[in-house]
């Protein structure tokens, strides 16, 4: 049985051009990018491509503009750290409250060590953002404002160039963790107001490990890990070679696919949604209908629990994921449901299906043939131990 994997906002499958042109740089092209010979300049001419393709995905104006990172976690993590340093009149950060734990465990960690002032700015039913309360959380003293373009779980899609625009009106310099929307949306950062953007490769197709940071050129910068000059001494370290020379790859291919692709996702997700709205009874979408990313379906089953979902959905050889984060040994309900204020019933029955550009109609009928059964059977109340099993288990 061939596995179903619609869990692509987690990780997305290497694509096999990505590991053959990362291949060659874990061979021949061994060479350090900072050194001064040939097989040196090689190497620093892969990484010269690879900015340029990863540049080109986000409309960037300038290659300089790419510093290339571990991932999506370590970019979070500069941003806001840089941001917080660029003028020592504003010490505030603005986030919302649905942002990925790289945003939200970094904000409480310099609340609890540093005193730092957070605004986490609430969420509609829809996971829209409260404007009024980002307008009246924006002053003087904010530093930097950092808001998701997509959120990982629901897929809503915040208005990027509004939010940024007012942060710029109040001073503060603004970022945004485009992880999940980068290859998933059209982008052209020329004409936008963001100063900063973090990227993932892995969501793209590419390999783990590996993300960029965009930093608009002219805008205010302090490195996290200090050492050489590698990235113009905004990043030291030697580089991640062949995760960079695949991330290009997998930027270019991204791009390629974008608008073929989109459409055709969209219909399977909604034919996916639709099909289970049709099946079974007392479901919920959760997530913003009119803003959306093509690909995600967050999908509430009342009175169900995700994690027993997910274990029929394993045992027929689909792979999802739930909205629910394992705390201490139980599962809580995640944060960005909770904030939705997601009524209780459905609070923990939340299942996250992603779909990519391996997405094909027969992965959708797969689920839209088990999923039924599935509700119905864990909906059922469980048999009552019959007298003769009670007397078994009290003499045991
Ligand atoms: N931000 C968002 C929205 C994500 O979905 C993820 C990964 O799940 C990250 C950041 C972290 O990225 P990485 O795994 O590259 O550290």
């Amino acid at each position: 049985m061939q596995t179903v994997y619609l869990d692509n906002n987690a990780t997305t499958r290497t694509d096999p051009a990505v590991v053959e042109a990362m291949l060659p740089y874990f061979a021949e092209q061994f060479g350090n990018p900072s050194s001064a010979h040939a097989i040196g300049t090689g190497v620093a001419e892969g990484i010269r491509a690879a900015r340029s393709q990863v540049r080109s995905l986000i409309g960037a104006a300038h290659d300089q503009e790419i510093v290339f990172t571990s991932g999506g976690t370590e970019s979070d993590n500069t941003a806001i750290l840089s941001g917080l340093q660029a003028d020592p009149r504003r010490d505030e950060v603005v986030v919302s409250a649905v942002e990925h734990p790289a945003i939200l465990t970094l904000c409480h960690h310099l609340e609890t060590s540093l005193g730092t002032r957070v605004h986490r700015i609430a969420v509609d039913g829809c996971g829209k953002m409260d404007m009024e309360a980002y307008k009246a959380a924006l002053s003087g003293r904010t530093a930097i404002v950092s808001i998701m373009w997509a959120n990982n779980e629901t897929g809503t899609v915040f208005p990027l160039e509004q939010l940024a625009a007012m942060a710029k009106r109040a001073g503060a310099l603004f970022h945004t963790d485009a992880v999940q929307a980068a290859g998933k949306l059209s982008m052209d950062l020329k004409t936008t107001a963001i100063d900063m953007l973090s990227l993932s490769a892995h969501k793209i197709h590419g390999p783990k490990g590996v993300g960029a940071l965009y930093v608009r050129r002219g805008t205010p910068f302090a490195p996290l890990i200090h050492g050489g000059r590698q990235e113009r001494a905004r990043r030291a370290g030697t580089e991640n070679v062949p995760g960079i020379i695949g991330f290009g790859k997998a930027a270019e291919r991204a791009m390629d696919a974008l608008a073929l692709e989109t459409p055709r996702i969209a219909r399977l997700r909604d034919r996916l949604e639709q099909g289970l709205q049709r099946s079974i009874v007392g479901i919920r979408v959760n997530g913003d209908p009119s803003a959306r990313l093509a690909n995600t379906c967050n999908i509430a089953f009342e009175d169900v629990e995700s994690d027993a979902l997910l274990t029929l959905l394993g045992r027929e050889g689909i792979a999802c994921s739930s909205g629910s984060a394992c705390a201490s040994g139980s599962m809580e309900p995640s944060h960005v449901l909770r904030a939705m204020q997601v009524p209780p019933p459905f609070l923990h029955g939340a299942l996250r299906f992603a779909l990519s550009r391996d997405t094909r109609d027969t992965d959708i009928d797969r689920v839209l043939a088990v999923m039924p059964r599935i509700v119905e059977r864990l909906r059922k109340p469980a048999p009552r131990p019959s007298r003769h099993q009670t007397s078994d288990l009290i003499h045991a």
